[in-house]
């Protein structure tokens, strides 16, 4: 994956909104990036890629503009469309 430019993305000049993990502080954080940010979708792939694996508790913030308990589903839903595809490999070359 290719590194993500974020020198132009709107969480950098509100590092203490992203930083809050209050329901309202968050909420307000994800606005922003649904609002104003270029990078969005660069941002929430790289977060899915870094913190793959990881429960909920163990991501931090909004990234991409997904709060971590929606990261862990989309995680745990990509890992199970993988697993899928790689059962439908084998059973179409077995
Ligand atoms: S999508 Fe990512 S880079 Fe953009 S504002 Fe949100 S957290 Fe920052």
């Amino acid at each position: 994956m290719a590194a993500v430019d974020y020198s132009g993305a709107p969480c950098i000049p509100k590092a203490a909104l992203f930083a809050r993990d209050d329901k309202a502080g968050m909420s307000q954080a994800q606005r922003v990036c649904w609002g104003w940010c270029p990078v969005r979708v660069a941002c929430l792939e790289e977060a899915l890629d870094q913190e793959a694996g990881l429960e909920a508790s163990s991501r931090g913030g909004i990234r991409g503009g997904v709060g971590p308990a929606e990261r862990a589903r989309l995680d745990r839903a990509t890992a199970r469309m993988a697993e899928l595809r790689a059962g439908a490999g084998e059973a179409v070359h077995a």
